[in-house]
């Protein structure tokens, strides 16, 4: 099933993720054979687990957690405690929190492991800067990432987390789209090395600029399940027709399989 997902990032008052979830459950039927999540900022999480109706299928996130169970730890909220909101999904390692917040691989990785045990889905994010890019590094540089970052699960709990692949030259206003043929390498990798054919994660998502545009071109990459959207799903209308796209991506991925 393909995966499509969005984090709202530091946007959404109460009232705009309401009524996000009110227009989404207005077309729930997209939904159906996909594998969709929404990922608001913490103080919403609650308000988008009440409003959303329990038979439609949608995954709500946090966008951090911190990995201590509880304690002395102003400004953080623990898994156990995004769990209770609603969450069954967690991103982990964004750019922007390591390069904002100084997150590092070690704290990736003890944040995955705290997922984990908290029976969280971990959506560990990695993805090379722009100059490592340019020196042709983003396969050590991303492989690296993501073998750190798991370094403190067992490997039969490999299955529980999700990889977003997120080069960071690629993302927000300042990005540039990457093309599908920049991305086939880092992905076919990711799925060789870390995929469900290796025993590996549940799945492995691409994102960094995706739109309704270049959406359907980059699900087609092989090893890619999924999408991870920021700026261009937080509109309702907008999320949804990205949902359709990967429905039908999905359809002709399973025409394919045949
Ligand atoms: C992101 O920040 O994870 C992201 C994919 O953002 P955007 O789609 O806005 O580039």
């Amino acid at each position: 099933m393909t995966w499509i997902g969005t984090s709202w990032k530091m946007n959404k008052t109460l009232a705009e993720a309401r009524a996000f979830v009110d227009g989404l459950v207005a077309a729930r039927s997209a939904l159906d054979g996909v594998r969709a999540f929404v990922i608001p900022p913490h103080t919403a999480i609650a308000a988008v687990r009440e409003r959303l109706p329990s038979d439609v299928p949608l995954l709500i996130g946090a966008q951090n957690a911190h990995w201590a169970p509880a304690g002395a730890y102003t400004g953080e909220v623990s898994m156990e405690m995004i769990a209770d909101a609603g969450a069954t999904l967690v991103e982990i390692g964004h750019s922007e929190r390591r390069e904002c917040f100084g997150e590092t691989d070690d704290t990736v990785a003890l944040k995955v492991e705290a997922a984990v045990a908290a029976g969280l889905t971990p959506l560990l994010c990695v993805g090379e800067p722009a100059e490592v890019r340019a020196a042709g590094g983003e396969i050590d540089w991303v492989a690296g990432q993501v073998s750190r970052g798991l370094s403190r699960i067992a490997a039969h709990d490999r299955h529980r987390v999700v990889l977003a692949y997120e080069p960071v030259w690629a993302i927000g206003d300042l990005g540039r789209e990457a093309l599908p043929d920049e991305i086939a390498p880092v992905m076919a990798m990711l799925s060789a090395r870390f995929g469900e054919a290796r025993n590996g994660v549940a799945a492995v998502l691409y994102g960094g600029s995706v739109n309704r545009l270049n959406a359907a071109a980059l699900l087609g990459v092989p090893g890619t399940d999924g999408l991870f959207v920021g700026r261009a799903a937080w509109d309702v209308a907008e999320f949804v027709e990205l949902v359709r796209i990967g429905a039908r991506a999905g359809a002709a991925g399973r025409l394919d399989a045949r």
